[in-house]
């Protein structure tokens, strides 16, 4: 097959398709969340950046730094600096929606500080997924268009080890939200229960990206594999 019609073919459509459009409902679902929940103010008027703070003191982690980032949605932790990088809305905004996510952040740099296997395996993982989505796609088109076979299955392998990296970051995102979702409850800082389900609303539907990415990434390594096997037994 040539490898221009890898995406028209009907096996693409039933078999990634509807990966596609749940990737795209829970990509408006976070943002209509976040949006919404940006405009509900936590009862105790706390700031992302004071929520997160708080949750950390608590846990006796004192050697992370907290630091606003320039962007939308852009909050992360990164592990090599010890750091809460977290977007203006999130650091300053008194929100609901901005004390769910900094507390996420939080959670990541609690799993990191207590050593949580998962986040430790999704680590060592990283120059791997990193050299598989560079090369995965170039190499399976390539090795599909040209009819090397061995070239497609080094990409299908190497997709394989991307598709592996999004499954153990499941748990990771899963953990953080939870830890979060605790830590605000028991804290204090989410009182009233349209706030828990606020901030419910925001980590659930931020987690269903990942759940989406990583059933797409499933369905089209399944899909490679297929064609795969499909052009051997042709040959
Ligand atoms: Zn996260």
């Amino acid at each position: 097959m040539a490898f221009y019609g890898m995406y028209m073919s009907p096996l693409y459509l039933i078999l990634v398709g509807p990966t596609l459009l749940f990737a795209a409902w829970a990509q408006i679902k976070v943002k209509w969340a976040y949006s919404h929940y940006s405009q509900i103010l936590n009862s105790r008027r706390m700031t992302g950046a004071q929520a997160a703070a708080d949750m950390l003191r608590r846990e006796g982690v004192s050697d992370v730094t907290i630091e606003e980032v320039d962007g939308w949605l852009s909050d992360h932790y990164d592990p090599a600096a010890k750091a809460l990088r977290l977007s203006p809305g999130v650091y300053s905004g008194q929100s609901v929606a901005a004390v769910g996510i900094a507390c996420h952040e939080a959670g990541h740099a609690l799993q990191h500080a207590g050593g949580y296997a998962a986040l430790g395996i999704r680590s060592l993982l990283v120059p791997t997924a990193k050299l598989g989505s560079w090369l995965a796609f170039p190499l399976i088109f390539v090795g599909f268009w040209m009819h090397v076979a061995q070239l497609a299955m080094v990409g299908i392998i190497l997709f394989g080890a991307v598709v592996v990296f999004q499954i153990i970051t499941l748990p990771v995102e899963f953990n953080a939200s939870s830890r979060a979702k605790d830590a605000l409850q028991h804290n204090g800082i989410l009182t009233r229960p349209e706030e828990i389900e606020g901030v419910n609303s925001v980590l659930n539907a931020a987690a269903m990206t990942y759940v989406a990415a990583t059933l797409s990434a499933v369905a089209q390594l399944v899909y490679f594999a297929l064609i795969l096997s499909g052009n051997r037994r042709r040959d």
